[in-house]
């Protein structure tokens, strides 16, 4: 017997409609290319996304069509994603930070007719516009005066494109599992693949990441939205934000610790996402100004792991509360996060942030386990570690145009390319990718483990830890470290510091100092540029 309640499909337009009838008036703030910070509102931005919708319709877009954009966040930004998927449209996030050859794959393979780019971006778009033959038009997301002479083919400007569109336009209609967006992944090997969202697992997902549990956000909210959008959904704060009415600041192009500062400080945000090397740097300014951060509540962390001193310093100076995230791009993004549950709130401090500093739970919609090689669920005991796997209403069971073919095993599970432990409260634990996993002696070596104790030490800016190849234990691990501005450090420094914090067995053979450290599309350190930087270093012990 089926339950009579309506059949009600998640489409997204619904989420900025609901927006729109309910928090008209809750402004989105956006730091503009040009410096200049602009204001709008959920009303707004709803009745320009509609107007966007029916000029698109004009220029011939509709359903199923991909649509570039690449941009920062900013209110047009959220503009377009919602004039797209009003009408069943794709948006496509082209991450800026990509290789132009990259850059290039995933336009062609993704068959972008159109691209939406920021100011920062014409000349970047010019110069590999010819490489992207089957995009048609190129929207510039500018005030009219600001328009720029350019050659991008069948340029417009974005307020232009506005102008010609009226509100009166149908949105939604079509299936919940229509697609609705597409983000590929910076891929590590091989091309980069596409992960495909549909409107219900984007709905879904911003439900869950606005709970209480999870990010524990609320309409009386006010977010720096850091993260970019071109970053798996801006981690899911695009669709939680209009859903739970929360005020949003976008930071533009500026990421930087002094920038960051400000909006936090002028537009008393409560709550914040964005990866540690954002927070190193903020935290970094605050000390150097002797600046405090009075309205903010807490911060998510997550894309990498959150250092214990990014932690401990946001505790014990600053009053906030850092909660770690752990995801994927294939996950929508919201995996795992790690909240203060009962079961661990009245521990002392040391013992609960040695919880905090964990990956933490999944909500309902992610299920999670982790087996040995052989594909055997290991116990969730807290030690034995292996392949973390997950499944769900918001993981991707594909990847766009079939590549990569079947990514999941028999019983829908995705291996996530991370090694983890479960404790026996729940609280799982990313103990490193599979690939960066320091092989010594037929034992494992955590490389995240150890970047976290040597960023404990206070000459420390950014830590780095790959495996060399070693005669007699296979792997051994190489320490690479970034020193803070004016501080001197030894190799025997760091590792003086790091005895009694670390298994013994686990000591870097040793200890190198680099001016900096090759960075990833989404901001991550690129193991795989470390290890072929460091491919013909000898380690002093081998
Ligand atoms: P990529 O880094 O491959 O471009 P994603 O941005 O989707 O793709 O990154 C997902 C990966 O980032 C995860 O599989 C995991 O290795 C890492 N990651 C994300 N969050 C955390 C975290 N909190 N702690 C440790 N690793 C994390």
């Amino acid at each position: 017997m089926l339950g009579l309640m309506q059949d009600w499909p998640l489409t997204c337009d619904k989420i900025i409609t609901h927006a729109k009838i309910n928090y008209p008036e809750r402004e989105i703030i956006s730091r503009q290319v040009s410096g200049a910070i602009t204001r709008t509102n959920y009303g707004e931005v709803h009745d320009r996304a509609r107007r966007l919708s029916s000029a698109l319709i004009k220029r011939g877009v509709k359903l199923g069509d991909r649509i570039g954009t690449m941009a920062w966040n900013n209110a047009r930004h959220f503009e377009t994603w919602y004039g797209l998927i009003g009408i069943g449209a794709i948006y496509h996030t082209l991450n800026p930070r990509l290789f132009p050859e990259q850059l290039k794959y995933i336009v062609n393979h993704a068959d972008d007719r159109m691209i939406f780019l920021d100011l920062t971006f014409v000349p970047l778009l010019e110069a590999h516009q010819d490489a992207m033959p089957g995009v048609k038009s190129f929207v510039i997301m500018c005030d009219r005066d600001e328009m720029p002479k350019t050659s991008l083919r069948g340029a417009e400007c974005f307020e232009d494109l506005i102008d010609d569109g009226d509100e009166e336009v149908q949105w939604g209609g079509f299936d919940e599992n229509t697609a609705c967006g597409l983000c590929y992944t910076s891929g590590t090997t091989g091309n980069p693949k596409g992960v495909l969202y549909s409107h219900r697992s984007n709905t879904l997902m911003g439900m869950t990441a606005a709970m209480g549990s999870m990010m524990n956000v609320t309409g009386s909210d006010v977010c720096l939205m850091v993260v970019p959008m071109f970053h798996a959904n801006a981690w899911a704060l695009t669709f939680s934000g209009p859903m739970a009415g929360m005020k949003l600041v976008m930071p533009g192009p500026f990421m930087d610790g002094k920038s960051i500062y400000e909006l936090l400080d002028g537009e008393k945000c409560s709550f914040s996402a964005a990866v540690p090397t954002v927070w190193l740097m903020l935290l970094n300014y605050l000390e150097d100004n002797k600046k405090k951060l009075p309205y903010l509540n807490s911060v998510l962390i997550g894309g990498s792991a959150c250092p214990r001193s990014i932690m401990e310093t946001f505790d014990k100076d600053f009053g906030v509360q850092v909660i770690h995230a752990w995801g994927m791009t294939e996950t929508s993004p919201l995996g795992t996060i790690s909240q203060v549950e009962p079961e661990i709130a009245h521990l002392p401090y040391e013992e609960q942030l040695s919880y905090r500093l964990k990956q933490g739970k999944p909500p309902l919609i992610v299920e999670m386990k982790i087996t040995d090689e052989a594909g055997n669920e290991l116990p969730r005991d807290g030690v034995a570690s292996g392949i973390l796997k997950v499944r769900g209403p918001g993981v991707s069971k594909a990847y766009f145009g079939g590549e990569g073919g079947d990514i999941l095993d028999a019983d829908g599970w995705f291996d996530t390319g991370d090694m983890a432990s479960i404790d026996p409260l729940g609280y799982m634990q990313i103990t490193d990718r599979s690939k960066d996993v320091i092989k010594s002696g037929g034992e494992w070596i955590s490389s995240i483990d150890l970047e976290n104790a040597a960023m404990g030490h206070k000459a420390a800016a950014e830590c780095a830890v790959i495996g060399l190849p070693h005669p007699k234990w296979d792997e051994r691990p190489l320490l690479i470290v970034v020193l803070k501005k004016g501080q001197k450090a030894k190799a025997k420094d760091f590792q003086k510091f790091l005895k009694g914090k670390i298994a013994k067995w686990w000591m870097p053979d040793d200890v190198v100092f680099v001016d900096e450290l090759p960075h990833g599309p989404t901001g991550k350190v690129s193991k795989l540029d470390l290890r072929e930087q460091f491919k013909d270093y000898k380690l002093p012990t081998a």
